[in-house]
C-alpha cells in the first residue's frame, strides 16, 4: 500500500516512497485515462504556473510553447503550484481512508497550508484567498475538538475519526461562505471522479460535497458536479461530441440524483463555449469558477484533437492560466490518456513518478469499491470484497482489501480465487497485530465457512 508521509517528516513528492499496486492490477485502458487525467492536472498548472496573473496581452506577444521556468514563482520547469498540491491532499485522503473523509482531507489540505504538505518545493507559496480563509476557520474551529476530546496536540486532533468529528455538537467540517465562487475546488477536483470512477452517483455527489468544504456557493459546487461527470464519461469511453453534447445532463441525468445543475453551469453545458474567437468572443481564464469552467471547456473544445495544443489554448488565455490548464488536463487527458501528453512535458514535469503512482492506486482501489451502481469491472475478486462490506469503518475496509490484495497465492499471476483468500486466512494463525481486521472478519463472519 502506498504510504503517504506525516507532516512532519518533511518529505517532497519526489522523496516518498514508491510502492507499486500489487503485480496483478490491470493497467488497462481506463488506468491510463485516470493517470492522464491527474499528470495532465499536473502538466496544465506546471505549463501555466510561469506566467500565472499575466494579462492576455502580454501572452498574446510571449505566447507559452512549451514547459518553462521562472516568471511568477521563479519554479523550476515542470514544478506545480496549490493546484496538484491540494488534488495530492485529497487523493492521499481518499487512498489512505479508502472512502471520502471531509474531515480528514481538510486536515490535509491545512497541512499543505501549514507545512508544505505535497507541495512542490516544500511550502505553500500560494493560495487562493477563499482557501486560506476556510483552512484558517477550521483550524480555529479544531480548537473546540482539541478540548473536546482531549488531545494532547494539533496532530492527535487531526486523527480525529469522522464520527466522532461529527457528533461533535456544533462542529461544521465545512468551513466555507456561502458567496465563494471561486475556481478553487475545480482545480483539485479529478481524484473523485478518478477514485469512484465505477459510481458516478456517489462520486458526483462527493464532488460537490469536497468543493462545498472550502466553496460553497452552489455555482462552485455544480461546477465541480457537472465536470466530475464529464472526467467520469470520458474515462469510460465518451467520444468528445459526446462529451460537450448540449444533451450531456439529460443523457446522464440519472447521475445526478435529485439536484439540478445552477442555471449559469447548464449555460455552459448548452454550449456558451463553443467560441471559435476564444479571447475575442468572451472566453476568459479568470478565478471566478464559470468562467474557468467556460475556459477549459473551450480549450478542450478547439484542440484539434491534441492534448498538447487544449493546454497550450487554455494557458494562453492569461490570468488565472494554471488554474485553467489545470482544469483542462484533468478532461483532456482523462479523454486522450497518459500516451497523448507530450513526452517532453512529462519528462520535466516534477514528481511524475509519484503522480503516476498515485494515479495507479486510485484506479485500483476503484475497481475494488463495492458500492458501484455503474460498475465497469465484473470479475472474481468482487465476490471476495464484497463479503468485507460489513467493516465498521473505511479503515477497516481499506486494511481489509489491502490484505486480501496482497496475498500472492498464485504465482502465474492471476487474481486470487475466493478458495484461496479464505484458505489463507483458515491456515493463517491470526496472531500478527496486522491480522486484526482479519480476526475481525472473521469474528463476525463475513467468511462463509469457518474452520
Ligand atoms: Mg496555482
Amino acid at each position: 500500500m502506498l504510504q503517504f508521509p506525516h507532516p512532519d517528516d518533511k518529505l517532497l513528492p519526489d522523496q516518498i516512497k514508491l510502492v507499486q499496486t500489487p503485480y496483478y492490477h490491470k493497467k488497462d485502458e481506463i488506468c491510463k485515462r485516470i493517470v492522464g487525467s491527474l499528470v495532465g492536472l499536473a502538466v496544465g498548472d506546471a505549463l501555466g504556473a510561469s506566467v500565472e496573473f499575466r494579462p492576455q496581452e502580454y501572452l498574446v506577444t510571449n505566447p507559452v510553447k512549451t514547459m518553462q521556468g521562472g516568471g511568477t514563482w521563479g519554479l523550476d520547469a515542470g514544478k506545480w503550484t496549490d493546484d496538484t498540491s491540494m488534488a495530492l491532499c485529497l487523493a492521499s485522503s481518499l487512498i489512505s481512508e479508502n472512502g471520502f473523509n471531509p474531515y480528514n482531507q481538510m486536515v490535509r489540505y491545512k497541512w499543505w497550508h501549514r507545512y508544505g504538505y505535497l507541495s512542490s518545493t516544500g511550502h505553500c507559496f500560494d493560495i487562493g484567498q477563499t482557501t486560506r480563509q476556510a483552512l484558517t476557520e477550521f483550524a480555529n474551529r479544531q480548537r473546540n475538538l482539541k478540548v473536546a476530546y482531549h488531545c494532547q496536540n494539533d496532530y492527535e486532533t487531526d486523527m480525529l475519526a469522522l464520527d466522532s468529528v461529527e457528533r461533535t455538537f456544533n462542529f461544521n467540517i465545512s468551513c466555507s461562505d456561502p458567496d465563494s465562487a471561486g475556481n478553487g475546488a475545480l482545480m483539485r477536483l479529478a481524484p473523485i471522479p478518478l477514485f469512484y470512477f465505477q459510481s458516478p452517483l456517489i462520486a458526483i455527489e462527493s464532488a460537490g460535497r469536497s468543493a462545498a468544504l472550502t466553496h460553497a456557493n452552489q455555482k462552485a459546487v455544480d461546477a465541480c458536479r457537472y465536470y466530475a461527470a464529464l472526467i467520469i464519461a470520458a474515462l469510460r469511453g465518451s467520444t468528445k461530441d459526446e462529451l460537450l453534447d448540449k444533451n450531456f445532463y439529460i443523457n446522464h441525468k440519472d447521475w445526478f440524483g435529485e439536484d439540478k445543475l445552477h442555471d449559469d453551469v447548464q449555460t455552459i453545458i448548452q454550449g456558451s463555449f463553443k467560441k471559435k474567437g476564444g479571447y475575442n468572443e468572451g472566453i476568459r481564464g479568470k478565478g471566478y469558477v464559470i468562467n474557468s469552467l467556460e475556459a477549459a471547456l473551450w480549450a478542450f473544445w478547439a484542440d484539434e484533437d491534441s492534448f498538447e495544443k487544449g493546454a497550450l489554448n487554455a494557458v494562453n488565455l492569461g490570468d488565472d492560466t494554471d488554474t485553467t490548464a489545470a482544469i483542462h488536463g484533468q478532461l483532456a487527458g482523462a479523454f486522450y490518456g497518459y500516451d497523448k501528453i507530450p513526452k517532453e512535458w512529462l519528462e520535466k514535469l516534477y514528481a511524475h513518478d509519484f503522480l503516476v503512482t498515485v494515479a495507479e492506486w486510485l484506479h485500483f482501489m476503484g475497481i475494488q469499491r463495492v458500492d458501484e451502481s455503474y460498475p465497469v469491472y465484473e470479475t472474481e475478486d468482487k465476490q471476495i470484497l464484497s463479503e468485507t462490506n460489513d467493516c465498521q469503518t473505511d479503515q477497516q475496509h481499506s486494511d481489509l482489501v489491502v490484505s486480501v490484495y496482497s496475498l500472492q497465492v498464485d504465482p502465474i499471476g492471476s487474481v486470487p480465487s475466493n478458495d484461496d483468500v479464505l484458505d489463507h486466512y483458515f491456515q493463517s494463525s491470526l496472531n500478527d497485530e496486522e491480522d486484526t481486521y482479519t480476526r475481525n472478519a472473521y469474528d463476525h463472519g463475513f467468511y462463509r465457512n469457518k474452520p
